[in-house]
């Protein structure tokens, strides 16, 4: 790629990671002395690394696993991997289908940089993670996108599917259940996806399942993998531990997918990173092989703070909020307050108006829904304890009654 042109995709880059750090705003606002900031805008659990898995961590710095890691991912490691795949998702690994990266975000990148040349189109459903089409772009790929919108629940439908791949698409994306508007797919939605990328066998899949643990519908989540196993010689699964074990700092995710595409993703981490850390991915392993009870309390308490929130928002005057089937987030449309005017006399004329407004004059950090692709909405984390979020919920509900009709 042109130098020019990869500039201006790092630019893009950069201003849209400054559009989701309104938490570094809020921390600013703090400091200058003024009321309490609550941030619901980050997309990191609230919760501590359960204990054992520390413990783990440490015994394994203790004992000298300090030196550099196998590039793949250590034996104890891939295996726990290889065993969950097995045990929650019906799917059995070798050894060499596994790739262990610094986060699921090295694992995308992996396989984009293995696999995009210059003008590759890559399907991406509409709201999105802001790293898919960002790191497309980087990489010289153009984004293609589907839009889930509102009216369906933010489910992708076959159908709109269907209609965006072209013979240029290198790579459809599904990423269930979603951040951010935590809409998920049932066996029928599934397997309706399934059979469009049956017509397309030019087509990789990514299935970023990175929130599977994090569903609260009756129907537990279904991998793309185990509901129709004769796509999995062009599927990759990203997964790791950052969101299910609140591990977001030991920086650990996992690919697994046909060895000929994790080997190409190995040599692009060899000379990225040569491998992640060894200290975490011993902790990794003690999380995967460890009580997944801790699992079920979080996400119970995740539930129990969806059903908060969605409430509390439906009662906003100008908010609609579609009951979000998982993950830790609420993507709420203001479509009804947009064109009013602020208590403080800021004209709302986009979702980043009404997060920088509610931001200035009632210290809640939201992210605007602009940031995912889709706007009028904000999207709201519900990884904060329940003080924070009826707190937050109060002073944005203050704000949409304060809004005028100038
Ligand atoms: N996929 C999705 C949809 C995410 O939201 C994130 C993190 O925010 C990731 C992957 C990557 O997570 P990590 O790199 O922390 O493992």
């Amino acid at each position: 790629m042109e130098m020019a042109q990869r500039a201006r995709a790092l630019q893009a880059q950069a201003q849209a990671q400054a559009q989701t750090q309104t938490h570094g705003q809020a921390e600013g606002l703090a400091r200058g002395g003024g009321r309490e900031v609550i941030s619901l805008a980050l997309g990191e659990p609230d919760f501590p690394t359960p204990g054992p898995v520390v413990e783990a961590a440490c015994r394994a710095a203790r004992a000298g696993e300090t030196r550099y890691p196998p590039l793949t991912g250590t034996p104890a490691l891939k295996q726990a991997v290889r065993d969950k795949f097995a045990r929650e998702n019906g799917l059995d690994f070798a050894d060499g289908e596994i790739l262990v990266g610094n986060g699921g975000k090295q694992i995308l990148f992996n396989a984009l940089m293995a696999t995009l040349e210059p003008g590759a189109e890559v399907v991406i459903p509409r709201p999105y993670w802001a790293s898919y089409p960002l790191t497309v772009r980087m990489l010289g790929g153009t984004p293609v996108f589907v839009d889930c919108p509102e009216a369906d629940g933010f489910r992708l439908d076959a159908g709109a599917l269907a209609g965006a791949i072209g013979p240029r698409t290198r790579w459809v994306i599904l990423n269930l259940p979603c951040n951010p508007t935590g809409a998920s797919c049932d066996e029928a939605g599934l397997r309706a996806i399934a059979d469009v990328l049956r017509r397309h066998p030019h087509v990789w899949i990514l299935c970023d399942e990175i929130y599977e643990h994090l569903l609260f519908t009756s129907q537990s989540h279904r991998s793309l993998a185990s509901l129709a196993p004769d796509l999995l010689p062009r599927l990759l699964i990203l997964s790791g531990v950052s969101k299910t074990y609140a591990m977001t700092g030991w920086r650990i995710g996992f690919g697994a997918g046909p060895a000929r595409l994790i080997a190409a993703m190995s040599v692009v981490q060899g000379n990225a990173t040569s491998g992640a850390c060894s200290v975490s991915q011993a902790a990794a392993a003690a999380a995967l092989r460890g009580d997944q009870g801790v699992v079920g309390v979080m996400r119970d308490t995740y539930r129990a703070r969806r059903d908060r929130i969605v409430a509390a928002l439906r009662a906003m005057p100008g908010v609609r909020c579609a009951l979000p089937d998982g993950a830790f987030y609420a993507y709420p449309s203001i479509a009804g307050c947009i064109g009013r005017t602020s208590p403080g006399g800021r004209l709302i004329d986009s979702d980043k108006a009404f997060a920088l407004a509610l931001l200035e004059e009632q210290h809640v950090a939201v992210v605007q829904g602009s940031a995912f692709g889709m706007s009028p909405y904000l999207r709201l984390s519900t990884a904060a304890a329940d003080a924070a979020l009826d707190e937050a919920c109060r002073r944005m509900d203050a704000f949409c009654r304060g809004l005028t009709l100038a």
